[in-house]
């Protein structure tokens, strides 16, 4: 089942024609409106194939765009009257950074949510158990989703473990919308509760094949994945149920380019392909995104799909922030994930790497941090040192740490500790 049929398995000619259509009114918009961007601009033709041309937009430029008028920033292109929803995103440093919409931003948000949310399985018929905090934080707009999609929602707070486990051993919810980490710390419990439906999002795991297929034989489930970008929608990616990563879900909305993750140079969009999404928003009204840097690297898994829909499929393989380089080799935090996933049961599952200073470069031993279930277990450490050395190629030096001490409650994990 398809949200938007037509739309979503549109040949690609007619989607990059759509989206050029939407790049002409937004670029009069820009033009127009934005101080911030205009410069960049010119006033000759500019289309979609020229965008590789233009610079890249960073979260230190957004702050920058605050600082010289605030409180919205020099990148508002409404009059202020017109911003109906603000989030405090987290900044890259220090100061919260400012997000506006306006209702048509938030109703843009919520179409590509939708088309998300029904690609992972959630349609009017299901119940679904969300942890994503309604509160201050932009998941929360995954409440406007599931409304319009029609299911059966039950909000819980973020690691409320009590409430989730009564909503799922009563029988309330057949769809639980969790971080993997969150459903890995279920999963780990000694009678895990059962479910149909494990959405995961929030950081990436959901499709690291150790962790998932843990999850999905512990709770009986089956495993799909979701992912957004704060600054241009907080669900833009939906994994459908073929589980070979997410569909791109922002058609009409959002232009995605991909990028060498070093040299930056334009890559092309093709299966194995991996890169850093950069994202133009085609339709925005308030805070239009012009070639943002998302700072997630992906691999490109496809560009067709047995469900019908033609948009790539990708998987996420990490934050750019969290790779780091031994002897030459780009390593992400979560291919260690993966490789410790498979020491099941006798890790939980979760791991991060030690960081020393801010240098992307490390040397070996990379020291790594593996959470263990209370109680001894004597070879792990090495055995997991040879795994990673034989998989990885690089020598790590294994501490393992009991659950107790691990920190935050299994909740979202750092994958990164900087000391
Ligand atoms: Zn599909």
């Amino acid at each position: 089942m398809i949200w938007d049929r037509e739309l979503e398995t549109a040949p690609p000619a007619d989607v990059r024609a759509l989206a050029e259509a939407a790049w002409q009114s937004q670029l009069a918009h820009l033009r127009e409106n934005s101080a911030f961007h205009r410069p960049n601009l010119g006033s000759g033709d500019l289309r979609l194939a020229d965008l590789a041309g233009l610079p890249f937009t960073t979260k230190e430029d957004l702050k920058r765009a605050i600082e010289a008028n605030p409180p919205f920033g020099s990148n508002l292109c409404v009059p202020e009257a017109q911003v109906k929803r603000v989030y405090q995103t987290s900044g890259t440093t220090g100061a919260p950074s400012v997000l506006a919409l306006t209702l048509a931003d938030a109703d843009v948000w919520t179409e590509v949510g939708t088309r998300s949310y029904y690609a992972t399985g959630i349609h009017e018929e299901h119940s679904v158990l969300s942890t994503f905090g309604a509160g201050p934080f932009v998941a929360g707009h995954t409440h406007f989703v599931l409304l319009r999609i029609g299911s059966r929602v039950v909000p819980v707070g973020p690691g409320d473990t009590e409430r989730v486990l009564f909503a799922l051993r009563a029988g309330l919810v057949d769809t639980l919308l969790v971080t993997p980490s969150f459903a890995q710390y279920l999963a780990n419990q000694s009678d895990p509760p059962q479910v149909a439906h494990v959405v995961t999002g929030g950081e990436p795991g959901g499709g690291i094949p150790e962790i998932r297929d843990h999850i999905q034989s512990a709770l009986g489930a089956v495993v799909t994945e979701v992912m957004g970008i704060g600054d241009i929608a907080p669900s833009l990616f939906g994994e459908c149920r073929h589980q070979q990563g997410m569909h791109f879900c922002g058609t009409g909305h959002v232009w995605p380019e991909l990028v060498d993750p070093d040299s930056r140079q334009p890559m092309e969009i093709e299966t194995g392909a991996v890169g850093e999404l950069v994202y133009t928003h085609l339709t925005r009204q308030a805070m239009p995104m012009l070639r943002f840097l998302g700072g997630d690297i992906v691999r490109i898994e496809g560009t067709s799909c047995e469900c019908g829909r033609t948009s790539f499929r990708m998987r996420c393989l990490g934050r750019r922030d969290d790779m780091f380089i031994v002897r030459g080799v780009n390593v992400y935090p979560s291919a260690i994930l993966a490789v410790v996933g498979g020491f099941k049961p006798r890790v939980t599952g979760r791991a991060r790497v030690v960081r020393n200073g801010d240098g992307v470069s490390v040397e070996p031993p990379v020291p790594v941090e593996v959470e263990v279930p209370t109680g001894g277990d004597e070879r792990l450490g090495a055995e997991l040192e040879q795994a990673i050395r034989a998989r990885l190629t690089f020598r790590a030096s294994v501490s393992l740490v009991p659950e107790a001490e691990f920190g935050d409650a299994g909740y979202k994990t750092r994958l990164t500790l900087r000391r």
